[in-house]
């Protein structure tokens, strides 16, 4: 089989890193190899996102961009994948008739098929979305992605697909449009996964879900039948031998359990670290956005989590300019940050998207508002973000290894903070090593290294 080389630009969110690895995987199958940049890639992905409005003008304007790439290389295949391509479909081949395939959110297993058939009878769009959608179960190998690992996939930090779309419809939010249903793979098919990426040298595992507190809620994950909760898998995948590390994002606040957040204190190797986006510190806009919790219900969770683990380090995603947040609404979004002190936050414009409800809602607010609420909400986050750093100075911590350099050490604590110290003994990635913080900056900490983990 001829070798041919694909690049991959992914764009958005970890489940998108994901899908570029799941496509990635299932193209070595077809004798594609993973090339480092577009010059000398035979075949282009776009794996797009549409969270923001922003994401799909960078997508399109890429495109337009690679219609040159394709005249000096006519042989050359382009591929949009993602959010956009299954929110534009067909639109996209009308606007680009350069690009040969557009593959949707449930078609990525297939990108080796559907490019067959794309190059036998011309441009295609596969974008089906199935309420019963089954996902497949992709064991991992390890060298998929590129036959010098060491580039690009750091195999000691893997990501595991837990379930795929969202029933939950925030009236800002295309998830549900874009990604379909939810559906929770089978509680064996993610133990096997994490089995066999441990036994390939994985030390941490990151498990993906748009919300992952509702896994196993709309379908049947366990071969008896029996109930089988997010917490029971967290328990599950904790045992797998020679696991050091567990992480899982996203969560709903309206599905956070007790039992869930008492892993926080059960389970070792669950990091102490929690994203639970809130969005809005307002129970008028809260309600505006269809999130189904109370201001007062979010604090009550957050006390409850520092109760089972004082240590934890909270984050959350905020919008600010949701339509018809007045500036009492924003205050108690301000309110909000003061009360819980997020020790970080991404935060965003409103952005009206395609096919959402929240898009027809009259009362937009004016841009520079927008602009104004979200330079104010940042520049405070940034401060709380620098005291929490600084609480760490003169802690001892343990932290695993990311990468290397000939007199420097990056690396993670297990509440995600990066490490940077001067390299004092020999280490290399997925090692763990500790390490007493002696500074604080804004974004990471620097430490100094007391001996291996
Ligand atoms: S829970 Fe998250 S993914 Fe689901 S609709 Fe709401 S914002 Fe979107």
């Amino acid at each position: 089989m001829e070798q041919k080389v694909f690049f991959i630009k992914t764009f958005g969110c970890q489940m998108n890193e994901r899908d570029s690895e799941i496509m990635a995987q299932s193209l070595s199958t077809y004798g594609y190899v993973e090339g480092m940049d577009i010059a000398g890639a035979d075949l282009i992905i776009l794996n797009t996102c549409s969270i923001r409005a922003k994401a799909e003008q960078k997508v399109m304007s890429m495109l337009g961009y690679l219609r040159k790439n394709k005249k000096n290389k006519p042989d050359l295949k382009i591929c949009v994948a993602g959010c956009v391509a299954q929110q534009e479909g067909k639109r996209i081949l009308k606007k680009m008739p350069h690009v040969d395939l557009v593959v949707g959110t449930q078609n990525i297993y297939n990108i080796g098929e559907l490019l067959l058939e794309s190059s036998k009878n011309g441009p295609q769009a596969a974008i089906g979305l199935d309420d019963k959608y089954d996902i497949p179960n992709l064991l991992p190998t390890l060298s998929s992605r590129n036959q010098d690992a060491t580039i690009s996939i750091q195999p000691f930090r893997k990501f595991v697909t837990i379930m795929q779309g969202c029933n939950n419809y925030c009236t800002y939010c295309v998830v549900p449009h874009t990604r379909g249903r939810e559906v929770s793979r089978k509680s064996n098919d993610i133990i096997d996964e994490v089995n066999a990426l441990v036994k390939g040298g994985t030390k941490e595992i990151t498990l993906l879900g748009q919300n992952v507190n509702s896994y196993g809620k709309t379908n049947s994950v366990s071969d008896n039948g029996n109930s089988y909760s997010f917490s029971d898998l967290l328990r599950e995948v904790s045992e797998v031998k020679g696991l050091k590390r567990l992480r899982f994002t996203t969560s709903n606040p309206k599905d956070l359990t007790d039992d869930l957040m008492r892993c926080f204190q059960n389970i070792d190797n669950l990091c102490h670290q929690f994203h639970l986006p809130v969005q809005a510190g307002s129970d008028s806009v809260l309600k505006k956005m269809n999130r189904k919790y109370t201001v007062r219900q979010y604090l009550n969770l957050v006390d409850n989590l520092r109760h089972y683990c004082p240590e934890i380090a909270l984050t959350t995603d905020v919008i600010v300019g949701f339509p018809g947040e007045s500036p009492e609404d924003f205050e108690g979004t301000m309110n909000l940050l003061e009360k819980v002190q997020f020790h970080g936050s991404f935060s965003f414009k409103y952005s009206d998207r395609p096919g959402t409800r929240a898009g027809s809602f009259e009362e937009k607010i004016d841009e520079t508002i927008k602009s104004e609420r979200l330079a104010r909400f940042q520049a405070r986050q940034d401060e709380i973000s620098f005291k929490r750093n600084r609480e760490y100075v003169g802690k001892i911590k343990t932290v695993m290894v990311e990468d290397c350099s000939n007199d420097s050490v990056k690396s993670r604590t297990e509440t995600n903070h990066i490490v940077h110290c001067a390299k004092t003994i020999d280490a290399r990635p997925g090692d763990c090593l500790d390490v007493t913080i002696t500074r604080a900056g804004q974004h990471s900490l620097q430490g100094k290294i007391i001996n291996p983990g």
